[in-house]
């Protein structure tokens, strides 16, 4: 491709053409998702829910759409509402949300749903949905065009891969992804912003995903810079991640009577804050002598590993019974409660 024609690709912002056959394509193919109003209803001016919209995106950051329905189903039924959230017990919320990680966000969850409630409404600008606990750029974005019919962008990294590729970028991707961010801003349709946020969703999750983008049968194709180069799959550029550092500890599985077993309640700060945990010894660069919570006749069985979004984790997992006390915590109970890291212990421990 030579110049003239990366720039003619690359000024997307005047292809209005884009955005009408990302609609017409989207009117065909839309996903089904239970957050979610369907195209037919949207014609009909059904407007979503911004309470369902705004928990299923928080939910599906860093996770799969059949994963995130699995919690999205099960709060909404224990919580069908913004106001029966806001008044739930945080440990309550904090167990439900075990196996999404980033607990972080769940904590934010709650602190947004709490505020929202309390003042009565949801804001509907993006910009005053910026301002509340744990809402970044693009949930803004998604709930002001989804729930709000809003002309705002939601770009997030399915959005930036299709961008991406359409423009061909190449340059330092921190400001090609502000470049991007505008183009697609410039695109977004005055009466269909939440359409258009769908299909483009869509599309990066359906057709143009990270390792085999379906070229031939992408309704923007023939707009494409990265097609027309013949290697789309090698967009977007991004410069190459350093390792993350690794860390190394002990966790103590100990079961009580009554098929029961120790937890204890982390400290609200810190990673993992406020979820239900097992005792563990601190976490460094080295494995040192385990410091068992108790005496007891304790057994190494292995190791489990776990990736944070910091570093990488080996724990050595000990188990021990403790056959005349029975614990808070049933086995049940900590299965479902426990946050990743916890639950692949507890699983070793039991197997
Ligand atoms: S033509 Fe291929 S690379 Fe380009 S947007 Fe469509 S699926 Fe993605």
């Amino acid at each position: 491709m030579n110049m003239d024609e990366k720039l003619h690709f690359a000024d997307l912002s005047r292809r209005t053409d884009l955005t009408d056959r990302l609609l017409d394509w989207y009117a065909q193919s839309a996903r089904e998702l239970p957050w979610r109003i369907g195209p037919t209803d949207r014609a009909r001016g059904v407007t979503a829910d911004p309470y369902r919209v705004w928990l299923a995106e928080i939910m599906l950051q860093q996770t799969t759409v059949p994963h995130a329905t699995r919690y999205y189903l099960a709060f909404t039924e224990r919580w069908p509402t913004i106001e029966d959230l806001a008044a739930a017990r945080d440990e309550d919320v904090m167990a439900a949300w075990a196996g999404l990680g980033y607990y972080a966000r769940a904590r934010n969850l709650l602190k947004c749903a709490r505020e929202v409630s309390a003042r009565g409404s949801w804001p509907t600008t993006e910009g005053e949905l910026r301002g509340l606990p744990g809402i970044g750029p693009y949930t803004a974005g998604a709930v002001a065009a989804l729930a709000f019919g809003r002309r705002a962008a939601a770009v997030d990294g399915n959005v930036d891969r299709v961008f991406a590729r359409l423009m061909a970028l190449t340059g330092d991707w921190k400001a090609e992804k502000v470049r991007l961010k505008r183009v697609v801003e410039g695109l977004v349709p005055e009466d269909r912003p939440a359409e258009f946020a769908e299909a483009l969703m869509d599309l990066g999750a359906t057709i143009c995903t990270p390792k085999s983008p379906n070229c031939l049968i992408c309704p923007i194709g023939d707009l494409c810079a990265a097609r027309l180069e013949g290697a789309p799959e090698r967009y977007p550029v991004k410069p190459k991640k350093k390792a993350k550092p690794v860390r190394f500890g002990h966790v103590y599985v100990l079961f009580g009577a009554g098929r029961t077993v120790l937890t204890e309640r982390r400290p609200d700060q810190g990673l993992l804050g406020g979820m239900l945990g097992l005792p563990t010894s601190p976490w460094s660069g080295e494995f040192g002598l385990p410091e068992f919570p108790c005496e007891a006749n304790w057994l190494e069985v292995g190791e489990v590993r776990h990736v944070f979004t910091h570093f990488a984790l080996t724990l050595k997992v000990w188990r021990a019974d403790s056959a005349k006390t029975a614990f808070e915590t049933t086995r049940s109970q900590a299965v479902d409660g426990l946050p990743s890291v916890f639950a692949k212990g507890l699983k070793l421990a039991s197997g």
